[in-house]
């Protein structure tokens, strides 16, 4: 039986990689539903090639745009926040969620209520409304398969294993592009700086969070909710060359670890043909080759971000939430220059202490405190660049 696919961001890295995949394989594989923010010709160009039945634009003021280029082909357009819930819970069985920002939580949890199997990317959702989605993916039964690297290490390495013999999860961090930087250097670092990063070929929001640490940040409270370890038992080590995606240590004393080249294909790879495995084109590591690998401590006083993550998931779900609106507010502001780099962590900070942050008990809840947070995040931004 064919897998039936709909991918939430099919136009962003990981969107593209896995589509990258699905075409490879297309005796495996049925494209069910495809959407995009505003691109309307790659989408339109996606649609047409898998002959997917829905494409979707989430601006409404690209409807027409969409129709006009999805004309003859046979699949349906729609805009709009109701469209990608509908390509959320179509009939696909598997459903990507690679959209970035908490913008992605609605559709996701879309998916995890029709009890889909659900690649998870969409780090911000989880985020935010960790606890909500892990309550959802139990009530509809909906399996939530880690597409983060270092997340989908942690799921590799616990194939078979209860979680009681799990002492310790170690996230690693490739440190990003600034790891070597003083705190000076990167006041005046520029957004090109923040995106060339040095392993991975990212969105331009994950980049700017590789460096400043806030991915990793992110990362550890996506790991509390997937696999519902207390902070303290999970560890971050600096790891310049990805090679090793994370790591689980057992009560024995036993370490596992995943390795592979830092290409996003293979843990999708993974999620697409779960429980089994399947073909990538995926450069093979040469062990021999990288010769050494390197493991040291994060530097908090440097990338602040990662302190701050921790702080917000020790304060309870409201504070993840601010961290994450704060954040985003702050990134873009820093990719159209308005705040210098060591200010997204400094408004996050600010925000973190200023803002309310009580713990939400619905999904809609999480998007009135994020949009609250954003709001107020957005005045910060232009109280402190005028
Ligand atoms: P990207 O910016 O390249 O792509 C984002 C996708 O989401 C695009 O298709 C875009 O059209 C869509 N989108 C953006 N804003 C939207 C909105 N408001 N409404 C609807 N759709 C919207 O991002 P990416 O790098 O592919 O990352 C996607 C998610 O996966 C992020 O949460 C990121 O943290 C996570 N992730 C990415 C990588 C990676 O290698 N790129 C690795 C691990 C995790
Ligand atoms: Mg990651």
């Amino acid at each position: 039986m064919k897998r039936r696919i709909a991918i939430l961001g099919a136009t962003g890295s990981v969107g593209r990689s896995t589509l990258d995949l699905v075409e490879r394989s297309p005796e495996r594989f049925d494209v069910v539903a495809l959407t995009a923010r505003r691109n309307v010709e790659a989408l339109a160009a996606a649609a047409r090639r898998t002959g997917a039945s829905l494409a979707v634009i989430a601006d409404p003021g690209q409807f027409e745009d969409l129709r006009r280029a999805l004309d003859g082909s046979g699949c349906r357009a729609a805009a709009g926040p109701e469209a990608l819930v509908e390509a959320a819970a179509s009939d696909a069985d598997w459903v990507m969620a690679a959209i970035v920002g908490c913008a992605g939580l609605v559709p996701t949890m879309a998916a995890i209520e029709a009890g889909k199997t659900v690649a998870l990317a969409n780090k911000e959702a989880l985020v935010t409304a960790g606890s909500l989605m892990m309550d959802a993916a139990d009530r509809s039964g909906a399996n939530l398969l880690p597409v983060d690297s270092e997340h989908n290490a942690i799921f590799q390495c616990l194939a078979g294993s209860r979680l009681a013999d799990v002492s310790r999860l170690v996230l690693t961090a490739s440190g990003g592009p600034f790891r070597e930087l003083s705190v000076e250097e990167m006041r005046v670092a520029t957004p090109e700086q923040a995106i060339a990063h040095p392993r991975w070929s990212m969105g331009a929001k994950i980049s700017v969070d590789s460096a400043t640490l806030m991915n990793k940040g992110l990362e550890l409270i996506e790991a509390h909710h997937l696999f519902g370890l207390p902070s303290d038992r999970i560890d971050v080590v600096v790891h310049p060359q990805s090679v090793v995606h994370s790591l689980v240590e057992f009560v024995d004393g036993s370490l596992l670890a995943q390795l592979g080249s830092a290409d996003m294909r293979i843990p999708i790879a993974y999620t697409l043909a779960w429980p089994e495995r399947m073909e990538t084109p995926s450069e093979r590591l040469s062990l021999a080759d990288i010769a050494r690998l390197d493991f040291g401590r994060p530097d908090l006083d440097r990338f602040p971000a990662l302190r701050l993550a921790r702080e917000a998931l020790e304060g309870g779900a409201g504070k993840a939430i601010v961290l994450n609106g704060a954040n985003e507010v702050a990134v873009e502001a820093f990719l159209r220059r308005e705040i210098g780099f060591c200010d997204i962590s400094r408004l996050v900070e600010d925000a973190l202490g200023k803002f309310d942050a009580p713990a939400p008990a619905s999904v809609e809840e999480v998007v009135a405190l994020d949009g609250e947070t954003r709001e107020r995040a957005s005045l910060m931004v232009s109280e402190s660049c005028c």
